[in-house]
């Protein structure tokens, strides 16, 4: 390992995590259980991404979502509802992370990777504004997206058409299939996105997202709409495998609220002196500065098998390089 003082890659960093990027030790041979137990028990037993969607989905599920009796049918009021339960917590979360990190400057530079503020007076983003450019494209176009999917899926349930379980009729495959939803968004994420790194695709689509080099929470689901069409397809798992309306709701935040904190920018938040929660994923990070690599999540290591992993060295800078220039030499 390069030692990070002579490292260059750690120049180009205002912070750089002192451990390099790690990845999910399930899937490292020999298994390391106590490895394996820090794994998950740093992602749910504190503050993360994991833990705050879990919290808002119990919460919307005890006071705001509409019985499955009540979604029977298309009816004006449960859609808005769902509409409503998109935007809302979506903007409370990534508008008072943004408040905190990037307006009151809550914490100044601490932990944040990135030197560079966000970019005003850019003719690369719609509005030449980044905040305002990711928050059209957020509230406008993944939101939309993503709660026209739910409609589809709640209605499904109600009615019947599809598999689903209350946690009486299955408390095993309840638990199982919570725990296993991270990790189903993990496996579709990777694949969604490497196609979105096809040239064509990148330039005509993903490149929205992509026009944030240096990322801020609104960045998280900042996407094309044709991106949100195929990104926010993983809610039809629950069209084919058993789930309540908990499990739904988990998916969602999940999916649309833990990227607000993975792009925050920050690695960690500092109310006070010390750190409260994770925030930021220096993996992806990477991926926004240096594009062909970290596709994935660290959930499932599919960049280690396929060799696009980017643990944060500048070995990995160099073989990042070197993999973009044939993709686009080809
Ligand atoms: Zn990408
Ligand atoms: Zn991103």
């Amino acid at each position: 390992m390069t030692d990070a003082a002579h490292d260059p890659e750690a120049d180009r960093w205002n912070h750089r995590p002192d451990d390099l990027v790690t990845l999910n030790p399930v899937f490292s041979w020999p298994l390391n259980p106590r490895a394996i137990l820090r794994w998950y028990s740093g992602a749910w037993l504190q503050i993360t991404a994991l833990t705050v969607c879990f919290a808002i989905s119990v919460m919307v599920y005890v006071l705001f979502l509409p019985p499955l009796e009540v979604m029977q049918s298309f009816a004006f009021g449960w859609m808005f509802t769902i509409w409503l339960i998109n935007m809302v917590p979506q903007t409370l979360v990534a508008g008072g992370l943004h408040w905190w990190l990037y307006i009151r400057r809550g914490q100044d530079m601490k932990t944040k990777f990135d030197r560079r503020d966000l970019a005003r007076n850019n003719g690369t983003f719609t509005f030449n504004n980044q905040v305002l450019d990711n928050i059209w494209w957020t509230l406008g176009s993944a939101m939309t997206v993503a709660t026209v999917y739910q409609w589809v899926i709640f209605w499904a349930m109600a009615n019947g058409f599809v598999p689903t379980i209350t946690f009486a009729s299955a408390p095993v495959w309840f638990m199982a299939w919570m725990f296993f939803i991270p990790m189903w968004s993990g496996l579709h994420f990777y694949w969604v996105h490497r196609l979105e790194h096809h040239p064509k695709l990148y330039k005509h689509v993903h490149a929205v997202h992509h026009r944030n080099v240096n990322v801020g929470p609104w960045s998280g689901i900042s996407n094309h709409w044709f991106e949100n069409c195929m990104y926010f397809t993983t809610y039809f798992v629950h069209l084919v495998v058993a789930s309540h309306p908990l499990h739904v709701l988990f998916h969602i935040y999940f999916q649309q609220i833990s990227p607000v904190l993975s792009h925050s920018g920050f690695e960690k938040l500092i109310p006070k002196d010390q750190p409260a929660a994770r925030a930021g994923d220096f993996f992806h990070q990477l991926h926004h500065r240096y594009f062909e690599c970290n596709y994935g999540t660290s959930e499932i290591p599919f960049d280690r098998w396929f060799g696009t992993y980017h643990d944060g060295t500048a070995d990995a800078t160099e073989r990042t390089r070197a993999y973009k220039k044939q993709m686009y030499t080809r």
